[in-house]
């Protein structure tokens, strides 16, 4: 329905549309799509990531502290940083690889807390279920971004989590074609406030937008499939490779948190960051070299990128800030597409040397 407004039947008497910015058919069979594939009593459709993010950020008022994780999104960092706390809301930063740590951040007037598993770009695990355990008996909502996931490979509502985002950019829309977000929650009283500040704010998508997210979604499955299985194999030959020095990637037994990965995750994903030898010089080298992994920013979509966090994705994070939380100037992150795997294996081989 790519329509702003609707006729009505007369004063006061309408089917449930009135104007496109609160409600529209299209988007309306989106937002159900993604209730269902989140296991959700309800859903909701953004005009971008960043706008379900800032929509259910809404939730707070000024003297609220949020308690979150080192391993973050640059745009969230952002977000937080540079647009929250000027209102005066309050944010913290932990390793939230281990839950007490986001247990011993809680502040009496926390009211909120959110992480990113797997997180851009180290690919750091949270516990859904173990942080879950410590948010739930204190009534403080725990936002979940699984965008690296999707809701093919992770269901953090179904672990205990009270709202889960996405950027429906990513692998939802699937096709680098669009930009969208996404929340999902059970709590009609969540809901309800969060919707009230997507009309009020106005961060929808278009409704042709929200038909390209359900066409994407219609091979969500397929595709999930084929990016977990080039990813395991292109970290699998990262990690032999003599100039790696590091490779992130959950699937892979020497990943720290391997063991929650396989119990959290359907799939490990097409997400993995590594370290290259040589720093932001043999980075830079690499990244100008590969002819079939493009250089862009962006991540989710079938065709294969490479980027560098520092400079990308991340860019929006001080240098002392990064570099504390372990994105160095040589690290880069690959999101694997659904391409021939050898194809990528071999542009990767050229590309470092
Ligand atoms: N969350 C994560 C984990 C992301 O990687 C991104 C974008 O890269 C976003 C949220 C923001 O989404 P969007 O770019 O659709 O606003």
């Amino acid at each position: 329905y790519q329509t702003s407004t609707y006729t009505q039947e007369g004063v006061g008497q309408h089917k449930g549309y009135e104007y496109a910015r609160g409600a529209n058919p299209t988007r309306a069979a989106l937002e159900t799509c993604l209730a269902a594939l989140e296991n959700a009593r309800f859903g909701l459709a953004f005009g971008s990531g960043m706008a379900a993010e800032a929509a259910v950020l809404n939730l707070l008022s000024s003297g609220d502290h949020v308690v979150s994780m080192e391993d973050l999104y640059g745009g969230t960092y952002r977000l937080f940083e540079k647009v929250l706390r000027r209102y005066g809301i309050e944010f913290t930063y932990v390793d939230a690889r281990e839950p007490a740590n986001v247990e011993a951040a809680l502040q009496p007037n926390t009211r909120m807390v959110w992480v990113e598993t797997p997180a851009n770009p180290l690919l750091q695990l949270v516990d859904i279920a173990a942080v879950a355990g410590i948010t739930k008996s204190r009534g403080i909502p725990l936002v979940v971004d699984s965008t690296f996931c999707s809701p093919y490979l992770q269901n953090p509502l179904d672990l205990g989590a009270d709202i889960v985002v996405h950027s429906t950019t990513k692998y939802l829309g699937g096709h680098s074609d669009l930009i969208g977000g996404a929340a999902a929650m059970n709590d009609e009283v969540i809901y309800r406030t969060v919707k009230f500040h997507q009309n009020s704010v106005g961060g929808v998508p278009g409704p042709f937008d929200c038909w390209l997210v359900q066409r994407g979604i219609k091979t969500l499955a397929l595709r999930m499939e084929a990016h977990c299985k080039n990813g395991m194999e292109v970290a699998g030959f990262l990690s032999g490779h003599p100039r790696v020095m590091a490779v992130y990637y959950p699937g892979l037994e020497s990943h720290p948190q391997f063991e929650l990965a396989k119990r959290q995750m359907r799939g490990f994903g097409g997400m993995l960051a590594f370290e290259m030898e040589g720093g932001l010089e043999a980075a830079k080298e690499v990244l100008s070299r590969t002819r079939i992994l493009a250089l862009a920013e962006s991540l989710g979509g079938v065709e294969s990128l490479i980027g560098h966090p520092a400079t990308m994705s991340h860019v929006a994070m001080p240098p002392e800030e990064r570099l504390s939380r372990g994105i160095t100037d040589g690290l880069i992150r690959l999101s694997v597409g659904i391409e021939d795997v050898e194809d990528l294996i071999e542009d990767l081989g050229q590309a470092i040397g």
